[in-house]
């Protein structure tokens, strides 16, 4: 049974009192790359923006909130990159002209909340931005600014990753938001994501906190069309001293988290009727509580069951729930990761059925939604079965496409240093950033990656632990996040002796997620000239004795760096600098290639992961022989250099010199005319 969508409350959501529809359907978009259109926009002058112009259009959910946030009258964009969030802040300064809003890659994503609050206590609007386990970082920040609320509304944008495309675990941050007593909003297509990303801004105002929007990587990267409404004013506002509420002295704080407590309450109450709530009434066999994706995933599944679509996520209106699970019949709660609202709904007393039947890891797809309900008994069985079964439940499968091991890109600069450290058999511990490839065969040269910047604290523990069977112990991380988490820990390694070495890898860029500036660049986010800092120089004045600085395509120069660096009792650091080769741009020199006569098939070369090396199949000898795959050479040196039979040369006419058997071979190759 249907019922007429008039009935269905709260179906359409006001994102301000001349935010509705009005106006939003004009024509005049221009195109962006790849032809879709987007919102055409004009300076108007006096640090302001004309939004007169808007068009209905396809966004990703995180273009969408990238759109919102500039229409807000946000004054400022700043946080850490990590998929699935990055896009936001590249997408609000692609589109925005510089003096309208202030974008900022942070140094990591506690500074990027710490200079949200301050320019929200400034009276500005705000927009944060950090993958899952950036808000980790940020909490500290994040757990006290509901104490001191907010002057400019400030919307925290998180991304959680299920199924861990790119991230080092899977948390569920529904979970940070109740622990730090912050409204959660989320949404479940590019529309939502546009509207709740605006309409936050004026909650987080209208509450004294800021306010979360959580997102899924569906929702973040799918597109969807998105209907923008008239844009908003800046903020007019100013900073007025209020020591009693911006000053967290316990005497302060005490009675702060009093109001907390309170606004708490009174939210609650007003959970119960926001429009980002809705029940959805059709067939009172089967209810299901559902939000973000997963929404759209019951919607496609179970298109006649009854529906309650949470967009507010916390607080949630139990009395709302309460009722909608007393119309129907068996009721199911349908999310991605951990039972958030499951559990919720159980503490209500709700009797309820969800992860007996839908996974608790990985992303969820309609696929697993249709199993699930099949195990449950709710649809016929179809013989459909999802991959991997832990108890009992299906979930996605962990190899479905075959294994595909990842590796670093040919030329990359980071393979010398770890095809020197496998060698040298230390014990790695590694870091967050795509270095963390050397983990993978054939580098196989790192022990442990835990978090950003642990790598160091790590390997002071292990020194300290001085159970290593005499390996030496290296810390390998890059510049990015040495800058993002590393000098703490380097701070504790010099100033309690421990005995280790720290390779920064300093590539110029934070290449994971798509090549970001950091501090370590003299260019921000818009392209715009920054003083750069000095990553040597910070390690001197940390009081790092042994330092050198070197360039990873010169394998010989390399070696002796990390051997030596090795060889001195304290803290060593090696810093090697070399442009990514990919990013911003790619970096291309002379092809090279392999002379079939001179290789014997050592394999020494394939030991550098380069994709670039393949087997030769076309010979019938072995062992086999290595040719190079001249359309993925960078011509980045580095094989030609260990090359023990002086196999490998340049296609064009400079020679390198293999001066000595294996790594530490010279090179007189083009390194410095490379474009
Ligand atoms: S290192 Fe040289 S000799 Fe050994 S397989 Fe590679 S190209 Fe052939
Ligand atoms: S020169 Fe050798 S190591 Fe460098 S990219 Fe080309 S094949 Fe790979």
């Amino acid at each position: 049974m249907k019922m007429a969508a008039g009935t269905q409350p709260g179906n359409s959501l006001s994102v301000s009192a001349d935010a509705g529809n009005n106006g939003r359907d004009g024509d005049d978009g221009h195109k962006r790359p790849g032809g879709t259109p987007v919102v055409a926009v004009a300076p108007a002058g006096n640090g302001s923006i004309a939004h007169s112009s808007h068009k209905t259009a396809l966004f990703s959910g995180n273009e969408a909130i990238g759109l919102a946030a500039w229409h807000a009258g946000a004054d400022m964009a700043v946080g850490y990159p990590g998929t699935p969030s990055t896009d936001v802040l590249e997408y609000i300064a692609e589109i925005t002209p510089e003096p309208d809003i202030y974008v900022e890659w942070s140094t990591n994503e506690k500074v990027a909340m710490d200079v949200a609050m301050g320019a929200s206590l400034a009276g500005k609007r705000v927009i944060v931005t950090t993958k899952h386990v950036g808000l980790n970082v940020a909490m500290d920040s994040l757990m006290t600014s509901p104490f001191i609320g907010v002057n400019g509304g400030v919307v925290v944008f998180n991304a959680d990753d299920p199924g861990m495309h790119s991230s080092q675990n899977e948390q569920d941050n529904r979970y940070i938001a109740r622990f730090a007593g912050i409204p959660l909003l989320e949404p479940s297509d590019s529309q939502e994501a546009y509207d709740f990303t605006r309409v936050g801004f004026g909650l987080s105002e209208q509450w004294d906190t800021p306010v979360i929007l959580r997102t899924t990587t569906r929702i973040s990267h799918a597109l969807s069309k998105v209907i923008p409404a008239p844009a908003e004013q800046h903020r007019s506002g100013e900073f007025r001293r209020d020591p009693r509420k911006y000053v967290m002295l316990p005497a302060n704080a005490r009675p702060r988290h009093v109001a907390h407590l309170e606004r708490l309450s009174k939210m609650e109450k007003w959970a119960e009727e926001v429009p980002f709530n809705r029940e959805e009434l059709r067939s009172r066999s089967i209810g299901v509580v559902t939000s973000g994706v997963s929404y759209q995933y019951v919607r496609d599944v179970l298109p006649d069951a009854s529906v309650f679509k949470l967009g507010l996520t916390f607080p949630l209106p139990r009395e709302s729930l309460t009722s909608f699970a007393s119309k129907v019949d068996r009721l199911f709660v349908v999310e991605e990761l951990e039972p958030y609202l499951e559990e919720a709904l159980r503490l209500l007393g709700v009797p309820v059925e969800g992860k007996e039947f839908f996974p608790r890891y990985g992303e969820l797809s309609p696929h697993l939604v249709r199993v699930g309900f099949q195990a449950a008994g709710i649809l016929e069985p179809s013989g459909e079965t999802a991959g991997e079964t832990i108890g009992g439940v299906a979930g996605p499968s962990l190899d479905s496409v075959g294994p595909r091991f990842p590796l670093l890109c040919s030329g990359c600069s980071h393979a010398t240093p770890f095809f020197v450290l496998r060698e040298l058999d230390a014990v790695v511990t590694g870091d967050i950033g795509c270095y963390t490839l050397g983990a993978t065969d054939p580098l196989s040269a790192m022990d442990t990656c835990l978090s950003m910047g642990s790598s160091v604290g790590m390997a002071v523990g292990l020194a300290k632990a001085g159970s290593t069977g005499g390996r030496p112990v290296v810390a390998v991380l890059g510049d990015s996040t040495f800058l993002h988490a590393g000098i703490p820990p380097l701070i504790d390694a010099v100033h309690r002796e421990a005995n280790l070495t720290v390779i920064i890898l300093d590539n110029g860029t934070t290449a994971m997620t798509g090549g970001q500036p950091n501090p370590a660049n003299a260019v921000d986010i818009r392209g715009r000239s920054v003083p750069k800092v000095d990553i040597p120089a910070i390690c001197k004045a940390i009081g790092v004795a042994s330092l050198a600085v070197v360039d990873p395509y010169d394998v010989g120069a390399t070696r002796r760096a990390i051997e030596n660096a090795i060889s001195k009792e304290g803290v060593s650091v090696v810093v090697t600098v070399r442009a990514c080769a990919e990013s911003p741009e790619k970096i291309r020199g002379p092809v090279y290639y392999v002379d079939v006569d001179g290789c014997d098939g050592c394999q020494l070369c394939m030991n550098l992961g380069c994709p670039a090396l393949v087997w030769d199949l076309s010979l019938d000898v072995m062992p086999k022989r290595v040719r190079i795959d001249a359309s993925l050479c960078s011509g980045c040196t580095v094989c030609a250099q260990i090359c023990p039979q002086g196999a490998i040369f340049a296609s064009s006419s400079q020679s390198v010199t293999a001066s000595t058997a294996g790594a530490g071979a010279s090179v007189s190759s083009n390194q410095g005319e490379r474009q």
